[in-house]
């Protein structure tokens, strides 16, 4: 970085959180993130407090030619900073809730646990996803495929609008209200056009809901997989769920039960009356009694404990597929992938979304999220401590892309990519003239790709 101390100095006498250099001892925590495989280098890190604190980085990133990585709670798998800026939004985790008007407004620092836990006081529910500890700003960007999703949509299709520092250090409102570009964009293309600061979603009247896990023996895999595309035939869309084919390591955070075994797991959430979602599961229950059955009414508020994912970090790596029709050959293609007959699997998780409902049917001129019509989306999640281990996983899934390559989907959800994939990728992402459009956006806004390092949206002047 070819700025002076003298240079950083002025700004951070201008903002009231905090600058942090490679030769400062809090600097290795300050860039690590949930995913410990990716190891990011910034030059600089700033830990912004407020929005003028984010403002004034970005007029001085301006300035200073630099390029920004902006990590929100540090649960996606970004892409490496390499010197530049790391912006980082933890501090700013405010959420307020107006209970009447059924919405929230949530900084990009809060994590979803906030959010749950404040509207479960009025019976409201946020679209969040597996996981609380995710960041609730960061997750819309991507899309938000929750528990509630085939019910109400996208954590994206109830946002009223998101509040975002772009490269010109001009805090602008982008709302869905007023149809304008830049919401449509930062609706699935979030981390290419700028610093959202914050956002306002709208929160559901769900309390209880009837939600958990059958667990099932590998041996029962292939006819549960059968069994799981006749179920989803007919579910209404009160039911979001995923067929889960699972290698858990031997570790100790893996609940007894379930440590270093190979399963099938149906799980998922019924957001409607109890008794009618026990009618429903009650279907695969008797089909084949399981041999571990959390699925019970429970609050909403305590919806993490249906996929409990781990909070601490871990070194995964995630990519994904979609498909409309399980054929036989995909059925027999993932169940090969993930349970190899011989040796160590690279799988950690190949976990089958049950996509359609309200996810189909919302307004798709609203936003450039592009994954709509796809049946199912298969997230699949490998555990990578080492460059072999990676090399691995990745050897497994192109396998599976080129056994499939007539039956898949071209396009791939956002939030279950790997951070380069989905930087070098974008056409799996959007259509093509979605990305022209993306790119005359990207050339008004961020002309010279201060952003670079979200998602590869090439200025179209
Ligand atoms: C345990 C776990 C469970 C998950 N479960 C789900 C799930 O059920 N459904 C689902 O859809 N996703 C899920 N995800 C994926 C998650 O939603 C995305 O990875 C999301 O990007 C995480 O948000 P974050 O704020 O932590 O991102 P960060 O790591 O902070 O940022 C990742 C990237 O997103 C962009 N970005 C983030 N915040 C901003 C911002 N404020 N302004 C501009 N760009 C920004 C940037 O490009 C950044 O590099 C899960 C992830 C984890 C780790």
């Amino acid at each position: 970085m070819n700025n002076t101390k003298m240079e950083l100095h002025r700004l951070q006498s201008k903002i009231k959180g905090r600058i942090i250099l490679p030769e400062d001892s809090e600097y290795d925590s300050a860039k690590a993130t949930w995913d410990a495989a990716t190891n990011h280098k910034p030059a600089v890190i700033v830990e912004a407090a407020n929005a003028k604190d984010v403002i004034e980085t970005i007029k001085f990133a301006g300035e200073e030619g630099q390029k920004v990585t902006v990590i929100s709670t540090g649960h996606g798998p970004s892409r490496a900073a390499d010197g530049g800026i790391m912006l980082k939004l933890s501090r700013m985790d405010a959420v307020r809730i107006d209970k009447d008007a059924r919405t929230a407004y949530v900084e990009a620092g809060a994590k979803w646990a906030r959010v749950l836990e404040e509207a479960a006081e009025y019976g409201l529910a946020p679209l969040m996803g597996s996981s609380s500890d995710v960041g609730a700003v960061g997750y819309t960007l991507g899309g938000g495929l929750g528990w509630l999703a085939r019910k109400y949509g996208m954590s994206l299709d109830n946002v009223n609008y998101f509040d975002i520092v772009t490269s010109d250090a001009e805090l602008r409102r982008a709302a869905r209200d007023t149809c304008d570009d830049l919401f449509w964009a930062l609706s699935g293309a979030g981390g290419a056009f700028g610093v959202v600061t914050s956002m306002e979603i709208r929160l559901m009247p769900e309390s209880i809901v009837y939600a958990g896990n059958l667990v099932y023996g590998q041996e029962d895999a292939g006819m549960l997989l059968e069994k799981y595309i006749e179920w989803t035939e007919s579910l209404p869309d009160e039911m979001s769920s995923a067929l889960v084919l699972a290698n858990f390591p031997d570790f100790p955070i893996v609940p007894e039960p379930l440590r270093g075994k190979s399963v099938a797991m149906v799980r998922g959430c019924f957001a409607g009356n109890a008794e009618d979602g026990e009618r429903i599961v009650n279907d695969l229950r008797e089909w084949k009694k399981p041999v571990i059955d959390m699925w019970s009414k429970i609050p909403f508020s305590m919806a993490d404990t249906i996929s409990n994912d781990p909070k601490d970090p871990i070194p995964v790596t995630i990519t994904n597929v979609t498909i409309d029709d399980l054929s036989d050959k995909a059925k027999a293609a993932l169940l090969k992938m993930t349970f190899r007959e011989a040796g160590y699997s690279p799988i950690l998780f190949t976990e089958i979304y049950h996509m359609g409902g309200k996810i189909a049917s919302s307004d798709r001129s609203e936003s450039v999220f592009a994954v709509r019509d796809a049946k199912y989306v298969i997230k699949i999640m490998g555990l990578v401590p080492a460059e072999e281990a990676r090399r691995f996983f990745y050897q497994a899934v192109t396998g599976l892309r080129d056994e499939l390559k007539d039956e898949l989907n071209n396009e791939a959800y956002p939030n279950f990519l790997e951070g380069l994939e989905k930087f070098s990728h974008p056409g799996r992402l959007y259509p093509t003239e979605t990305l022209e459009k993306l790119g005359r956006l990207k050339a008004k806004l961020d002309p010279d790709n201060m952003f670079e390092n979200g998602l590869e949206i090439v200025p179209v002047p």
